[in-house]
């Protein structure tokens, strides 16, 4: 089995498991470093990290702080076992954007690529929906200024997350898209919620993995990168800088064909998703290791076994 396959078979059975799980009675928490998203009602399998981490920060006693370590540590364990592979193999709206992609294929739609420039400005995104995360809960617990308005932003980035508004409606929850008309503040955090829900959509249509560089959650998770047991290495004195790594990978990093000195290409957009390891053509260019040990690696043969569906190797409408 190839690992796009495994890596199919994954998402498949989390996006089960985490959106459909509750109906078997599955319960993983209220840690979980993906978008396992609590507004698909009882159906959930387990609850995204950020959802309780603004709302443990909304109540701003000492007891809900003492539970933001409880929390913190549970997610931190998560996250360095595997670090962003839950981005890659477990996501729900990861999935949900591979799956748009393959429709994308499926209806011949170009394949669009941001310049290297824009995508190094966009990348302040992350960090937007980072503070609003953090910070606007806290003025919640402590409504020094308009404290009606701070009633109504519980839980802020959920109310933009695209999450939020298009998991619950692909299981059959139409009510998720619905302006909330309560104040001026709900109208206008539904309406950009909708906003960049479409956006999402739309640019998942147009481009792999559109979300992901943006996600705050994927912030979060690059930090762990050092200390997790999953690395991405490379042997910069067997690769030829064909560029396939680049052409398949998702998220469109150039570092990983660019770096001539360091064996850890880990970088902060790797969603380990392993694309470039199983493209690479050069025998043990790139490896994935688990604690040190190698789990997979680039081989000639594992290549040439999938050139007939990669007939031009560095074009990218081809190469999936
Ligand atoms: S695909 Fe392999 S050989 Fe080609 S540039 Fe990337 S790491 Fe180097
Ligand atoms: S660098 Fe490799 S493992 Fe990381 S996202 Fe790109 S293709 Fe996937």
């Amino acid at each position: 089995m190839t690992v796009t396959n495994l890596r199919w078979m994954a998402l498949i059975i989390s996006f089960l498991v985490l959106i459909l799980g509750g109906l078997i009675g599955l319960d993983l928490g209220g840690f979980l470093p993906v978008y396992a998203c609590p507004y698909v009602g009882q159906t959930r399998g387990g609850v995204c990290f950020l959802f309780r981490l603004q709302f443990i920060l909304g109540v701003g006693s000492w007891e809900a702080f003492k539970a933001l370590g409880e929390h913190l540590l549970y997610f931190s364990i998560l996250v360095v076992l595997i670090g962003r592979a839950w981005c890659g193999w477990i996501c729900p709206f990861g999935f949900l954007q591979d799956v748009l992609d393959l429709i994308r294929r499926k209806l011949h739609i170009g394949y669009i690529r941001f310049p290297e420039r824009l995508r190094a400005n966009l990348r302040c995104i992350k960090w937007i929906f980072f503070f609003i995360a953090l910070l606007i809960p806290l003025w919640v617990a402590y409504p020094l200024l308009a404290p009606s308005v701070a009633g109504d932003l519980r839980q802020p980035f959920c109310q933009l997350c695209p999450g939020k508004y298009i998991l619950p409606l692909i299981i059959g929850n139409p009510d998720s898209v619905a302006v909330d008309f309560k104040s001026a503040t709900t109208i206008t955090m539904t309406i950009l919620g909708l906003t960049f829900s479409t956006i999402a959509i739309i640019g998942a249509l147009l481009k792999r993995r559109f979300w992901c560089p943006y996600c705050p959650m994927g912030l979060l998770l690059s930090w762990y990168k050092k200390i997790s047991f999953i690395k991405l290495k490379k042997d910069c004195q067997k690769c030829t800088m064909c560029e396939v790594c680049y052409n398949v990978c998702p998220v469109e990093i150039q570092q990983v064909f660019k770096e001539r000195e360091n064996e850890d290409v880990t970088f902060t957009d790797c969603t380990l998703c392993l694309r470039c390891v199983e493209y690479c053509p050069e025998d043990g260019a790139l490896r994935a290791t688990f604690l040190g040990k190698t789990i997979y690696k680039s081989t000639s043969k594992g290549f040439f076994s999938r050139q007939h569906i990669i007939p031009g190797v560095t074009d990218d409408q081809v190469i999936r």
